[in-house]
């Protein structure tokens, strides 16, 4: 379909409301992130999204706006906190997927000579790929307590240090409950705490190859040639049995409001719903689990490091979930407003000021994580003065996919790829060469140009770029 897609100002674009949309769409791109965005359907789900009851400004689509069910991936829409809805597909199946950056006392000079040591080490302390257990050995009564409690709870029982907890969104805890989460779903979780899962999924030791804006990294704890450690990942089984059993109950409860959807995939309900706080507090209790899963992988990376080079200090600098919705306040034509946001793909990017911000960034604004490629590199930004009037405080997640899994295969493979980034000093373990070959630097879009066009938008704003060293795949 072609839509009346009309340019705002640089790097804006709306469709404009027509009548069954109760707000304008609006893309946050250039022209050529523009060209990919109109290669699948991120259009016409980022319009349907704007015919969602109650959906407040617009609903948007980031730079790194890709196809994905029901709502855009690189989507964040808002409804009122109290008589909004809530749609598990504007979160997605991986609840809270995130990224946290640990910064390390090691210097690039360090590691060199020693990656294939490393990337080993690392591959055989982390479980990959799907359903291999978790470096956690927990029983039921712990599952609960991390569905409850996230990161309090892995601080609580030695996992986590006081200082980890204050710096991850929501101090790495929503208020979940556990007894809403589906049978099902708690018998895949409790075997993977601290486990990668698949494909996407990354654990990746990186240097800091450019500072862009000195303060800020300073604050961050990141200079030139640091070594850092990215760890990408989300809540494995759990949250996605949570989400498609929700998914099923919402279509159940509501037949009628979903044969009239635009598209069923957008199925929703009235938050004040009995089913809808039912599915929020499990989404939170998954969330909660996500977070104590990538806390676990950073102990596992704490060990592995300290074992293979000695002596060697870790900090987490931030973790950041892109697959969530929450609560937060917003000003919306000059009034303060409790607003649900949705971000699925999308990164919470708030700037100094915000009550959210960890003391220790006060004066910076929050970090922000957006991995590339395992060849292209990634980026740590700050939240950007005008993410909170332009995006409801939010930025991209990644590059955002150009291509499916099933044409990454046709294009590419998988030891090719890893003996390309070999030769550019990047070491690649996997599973399979299939999961490389899906995840080949080539099937992302340019991280570079999502990244200016954040930076020039201000929503979210450069900080650093970091570069691969030594990947382990699910
Ligand atoms: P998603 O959460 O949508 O699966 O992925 C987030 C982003 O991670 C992708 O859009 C892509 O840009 C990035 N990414 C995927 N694989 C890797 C990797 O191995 N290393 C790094 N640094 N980034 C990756
Ligand atoms: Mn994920
Ligand atoms: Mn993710």
């Amino acid at each position: 379909t072609d839509f009346d897609l009309r340019r705002v100002d640089e790097n804006i674009y709306e469709i404009p409301q027509d009548g069954e949309m109760n707000a304008p769409a609006r893309v946050y791109a250039s022209e050529d992130l523009l060209d990919e965005i109109r290669q699948d359907k991120t259009l016409e789900q980022v319009r349907n999204v704007a015919t969602m009851p109650g959906i407040v400004n617009h609903s948007i689509v980031l730079p790194d706006g890709h196809q994905g069910y029901g709502f855009p991936i690189g989507g964040v829409a808002a409804f009122d906190a109290e008589d909004g809805i809530i749609s598990p597909g504007g979160i997605g199946y991986d609840i809270n997927c995130g990224v946290r950056l640990l910064q390390t006392s090691l210097d690039y000079d360090d590691i060199r000579g020693k990656e294939e040591t490393l990337v080993n080490a690392l591959y055989g302390a982390v479980p990959c790929g799907l359903g291999k257990g978790g470096y956690l050995e927990i029983d039921k009564d712990d599952l609960r307590g991390i569905l409850e409690g996230g990161i309090e709870w892995m601080v609580e029982n030695g996992h986590a240090r006081d200082e980890d907890l204050r710096r991850c969104e929501e101090n790495g805890r929503l208020p979940g409950d556990p007894s809403k989460v589906p049978s099902e779903a708690l018998d895949r979780g409790v075997n993977q705490v601290g486990s990668l899962g698949s494909g996407n999924h990354f654990l990746e030791v990186q240097r800091v190859a450019d500072v862009f804006d000195k303060d800020a990294s300073e604050a961050y704890g990141l200079h030139e040639n640091g070594v850092v450690v990215m760890i990408h990942s989300g809540s494995r089984g759990l949250g996605h049995q949570t989400c498609t059993e929700y998914l099923r109950r919402f279509e159940k409860t509501y037949p009628d409001r979903t044969d009239e959807l635009v598209d069923r995939e957008l199925v929703h309900a009235p938050i004040a719903d009995e089913i809808a706080q039912d599915y929020r507090d499990a989404m939170y209790a998954s969330a909660n689990f996500a977070w104590a899963n990538r806390q676990a992988m950073t102990q596992a990376v704490r060990h592995t490091l300290d074992r293979v080079f000695g002596g060697v200090e870790t900090s987490l600098v931030y973790d950041v979930c892109h697959n969530i919705a929450k609560k937060e306040t917003h000003t919306v034509d000059g009034e303060e407003r409790e607003l649900l946001v949705h971000r699925k793909g999308a990164t919470r990017a708030f700037p100094a000021g915000r009550d959210e911000v960890p003391d220790v960034y006060a004066n910076i604004g929050q970090p922000v994580l957006i991995p590339g490629s395992m060849g292209a590199g990634s980026y740590v930004l700050k939240g950007g003065e005008r993410s909170l009037e332009r995006s409801f405080g939010s930025t991209a997640h990644g590059a955002g996919r150009l291509m499916s899994r099933t044409q990454a295969k046709q294009d590419f493979w998988g030891g090719d790829v890893q003996d390309e980034l070999r030769d550019e000093d990047v070491y690649v373990k996997a599973e399979s060469g299939a999961t490389i070959a899906e995840e080949a630097p080539g099937v992302y879009k340019d991280i570079d140009e999502v990244i200016r066009v954040s930076d020039e938008l201000g929503i979210g704003e450069k900080v650093a770029r970091t570069r691969p060293i030594a990947n382990i795949k699910g």
